[in-house]
């Protein structure tokens, strides 16, 4: 066996794949399993960079007309505070007031008009929570709203006053629970004179509602975020003051170098996210939607791939069940009638039912099979058949007779036996030779089968010496028998010369009246034939009490040779 095919046996033997079945199954299985897996991998990959592009556009077109909207708005929101401070109604109570003033009066009208005016302003425009104006020395002359104190810059009121328009930091108002932040600009008299200062808190009203009218799907999120991380307004329903950051400062450093970014977004949740700034502030836009909304197409297709994945594993692998019982049956039936066989039961032929090469392997074992089969049979008959004559040998006779013993007993019924014996063969085999001798001992062979039934049985019982049994047989028919096998040896001519004659002695006893076992009718056959040796030879004698055979020259332990 090759190395390798050492090394896969073994790494089998190791994952306890023994079984034929359990191989081509798992084999099956992997053959389904990889190129499927690496399909869906692919075309996951695919999908998923694909999806990531779409998201990406269509999250930085909102992002970057969030943006936008953002910018303009605050535009607006300085103009519109520009016109508020440009109003007549302003700058003519602001003076009315200082006339007022220099002359040590209130002028309360002015006053009420001043915040008349400021009230109504307010009442027109949803982005202002708080409007005021403030004298030269930053002292409220009017307000509406609630206002308490300007977040601006500490030199606010220097810069103002030589002309500059400023915005504040956005700020957490809890009273309105939103963020607000503050804008103010001079208010000039027509001569240009410096009269006060009109300041606008700015609550993000439209901003929020341009944010909410971004449609990005259910889990999609725009928000306004400051410098600092913070959530300045959101497309979310919901305003909450996010005290934490909105995005931690790598992910936003991260957003600002790529298109696009997935992240762990406020919720916890991943989020792809895109983030654009809005210029002259130091605000982004971020919209966001959550991935498993981004990547819905491609899980469903997912799913839908590992449910047709599951059924094909399910039909492979009952396929390859069914494959590998029409490989394992034969290999079964093969294995069985092995198993047989190494029993001892030769009568086995499995039946062959493909033309492949399990056919094959089940046709040479049949032809196996019968090879051994008819190896034993003659090697059965060799074991028990005489070589020189072809009869039975006298071990086989031997067990023949205690089997006719036993059935006579049992049934009650007799039988006859022959003993044979070839008269004066040391003479004729001096005489002729050995050769010639196997030729009279091959007659006799041809001659007592010839002169028996076929239910007989004839053994060549010793050297020149034969027996046959006589099943059913009596006295007188066997001696009958006998006769006709002594008259035709004589008649027979050899090779030696026309002349030669060969006579033979017989010996006939019947069970169970001269012997009730093999051995005692051996013995009166035998006893027989002595004396029928002794009374000259060439002749039947039947048994009789009066016969008995000297112990010395007793055939049953040992072959005749006497
Ligand atoms: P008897 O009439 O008293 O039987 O005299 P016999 O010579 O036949 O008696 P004995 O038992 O003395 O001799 C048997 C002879 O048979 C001896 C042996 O040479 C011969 N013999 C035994 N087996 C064979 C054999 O296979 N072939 C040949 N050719 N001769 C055999
Ligand atoms: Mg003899
Ligand atoms: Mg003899």
């Amino acid at each position: 066996m090759a190395f390798w095919e050492r090394s896969v046996a073994n790494v089998l033997h190791a994952v306890r794949l023994n079984s034929v079945k359990s191989r081509v199954l798992v084999f099956a299985l992997l053959a389904t399993v990889i190129p499927s897996l690496t399909t869906v991998r692919v075309s996951y990959v695919h999908n998923r960079e694909s999806l990531f592009d779409k998201v990406t556009t269509e999250l930085n077109s909102v992002s970057s007309h969030g943006a936008r909207e953002n910018d303009l708005w605050l535009k607006e929101r300085f103009y519109d505070v520009r016109v508020f401070s440009n109003s007549p109604e302003v700058w003519e109570n602001i003076q009315a007031i200082q006339r007022a003033r220099a002359r040590n009066v209130s002028d309360s009208d002015s006053l009420d008009r001043l915040e008349t005016y400021l009230a109504a302003v307010r009442d027109r425009f949803d982005d202002y929570a708080a409007l005021t104006v403030l004298d030269s020395g930053a002292e409220v002359l009017a307000r509406t709203g609630s206002l308490s104190r300007l977040k601006l810059p500490d030199d606010w009121l220097s810069r103002v006053a030589i002309g500059e328009e400023l915005r504040g930091d956005a700020y957490w108002d809890d009273a309105q629970a939103r963020y607000v932040l503050d804008i103010a600009r001079p208010i000039r008299g027509p001569q240009g004179t410096f009269l006060g200062v009109m300041a606008a808190q700015v609550n993000f009203h439209s901003v929020g509602e341009s944010l909410r009218a971004a449609n990005i799907g259910p889990t999609g999120h725009v928000y306004l975020m400051g410098h600092d991380g913070r959530l300045l307004i959101s497309s979310r329903v919901q305003q909450v003051n996010i005290v934490d950051k909105a995005l931690p400062a790598t992910t936003v450093e991260l957003l600002n170098e790529v298109a696009s970014l997935e992240y762990a977004g406020a919720r916890g949740l991943w989020v792809i996210g895109t983030l654009d700034k809005v210029p002259l502030s130091d605000w982004v836009v971020v919209a966001e939607i959550e991935t498993a909304e981004a990547f819905e197409p491609i899980i469903e297709l997912r799913n839908q791939t590992i449910i047709v994945l599951v059924g094909l594993l399910l039909t492979v692998g009952l396929l390859a069940y069914l494959f590998s019982l029409i490989i394992v049956r034969p290999l079964g039936r093969l294995n069985a009638a092995a198993a047989e066989v190494a029993s001892g039961n030769l009568n086995v032929e499995v039946p062959v039912v493909s033309h492949d090469e399990l056919g094959y392997l089940t046709r040479i074992f049949n032809d196996m099979v019968t090879q051994i089969r008819q190896s034993r049979d003659k090697l059965e008959k060799l074991s028990i058949t005489d070589g020189l004559t072809g009869l039975f040998n006298r071990s086989h006779m031997m067990e023949t007779l205690k089997a006719e013993v036993a059935r006579c007993k049992r049934g009650e019924t007799s039988f006859a036996v022959l003993m044979l014996d070839i008269d004066n063969f040391k003479d004729y085999n001096d005489a002729f030779g050995h050769l010639a001798g196997d030729e009279v001992l091959n007659k006799m062979g041809v001659i007592l089968r010839e002169s028996s039934r076929e239910m007989d049985y004839v053994a060549r019982y010793g050297g020149e010496e034969f027996l046959v049994l006589l099943p059913d047989s009596t006295l007188d028919g066997c001696v009958e028998v006998a006769e006709r096998i002594r008259e035709r040896l004589g008649q027979e001519r050899y090779s030696t010369g026309p002349e030669t004659r060969v006579s033979i002695s017989i010996g006939a006893a019947e069970f169970p009246r001269h012997g009730d076992s093999a051995e005692a009718i051996i013995k009166a056959a035998d006893a027989a034939l002595y004396e029928a040796k002794r009374a000259g030879r060439d002749r039947v004698v039947e048994a009789s009490p009066d016969n008995v055979v000297p112990d010395d020259e007793m055939p049953l332990e040992s072959p005749a040779s006497a």
